[in-house]
């Protein structure tokens, strides 16, 4: 169940990576089509990229490795000054992903390679198992929409074996209540156990 729950999650987070990568393209291109040079120097830039992999790879002179370095950085602030000129940033060709952090894959990688699940994901999770389990009633159902009028303030000893009116003893049991949620991080603190005939809640 917990599998299901967390593989459909991981197709959602696949679906929005790649919507968000084909938006990206489809801006980019846009943007290609109005400012030609941006084009050409994305692709100079990855050309770039490349023979510098290639240069630090082969122990080339580093002198070439500089003059490499130095080009990359010539035409990243030319492409930068392209696009504020145009009121635009380098985030307008990026994808907009929902969370930036892990990319919409859910999983983030550290610099020790460890792989771990985003933030975002855990939160989903929790959300699901939130809504599954019946906490998502106490938005309607908690202390302040407690009404006491619906319990009689008629004793019935006979009915109830108490001299307390079922009004007053959910007084009681009320406090009891709010006294155990005020003091819940204290390990002397005792458990509640509320027990009943089938089928009561
Ligand atoms: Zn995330």
């Amino acid at each position: 169940m917990a599998n299901d729950v967390l593989n459909s999650l991981l197709k959602e987070y696949q679906q929005k990576k790649l919507s968000a990568e084909q938006q990206a393209d489809i801006r980019k291109q846009k943007y290609y089509d109005l400012f030609p040079r941006l084009q050409e120097i994305d692709h100079e830039l990855n050309f770039s990229a490349i023979s510098t992999a290639k240069a630090i790879l082969s122990s080339t002179d580093s002198n070439a490795i500089f003059e490499l370095k130095e080009r990359i950085k010539t035409l990243t602030q030319e492409k930068e000054s392209i696009l504020q000129e145009n009121g635009l940033s380098l985030s307008d060709l990026k994808p907009h992903y929902e969370c930036e952090k892990c990319q919409d894959t859910g999983y983030t990688i550290n610099s020790q390679f460890t792989t771990t699940m985003c933030t975002c994901l855990k939160q989903k999770l929790l959300d699901i198992s939130f809504h599954q389990s019946n906490m998502v009633n106490l938005q309607k159902e908690n202390f302040s929409t407690f009404n006491e009028n619906l319990f009689s303030d008629q004793p019935n000893v006979e009915k109830y074996r108490s001299s307390l009116s079922p009004r007053q003893n959910m007084k009681i049991i009320q406090k009891k209540c709010k006294q155990f949620v005020e003091y819940f991080d204290d390990s002397s603190q005792k458990n509640l156990l509320f027990t009943g005939s089938t089928g009561l809640r």
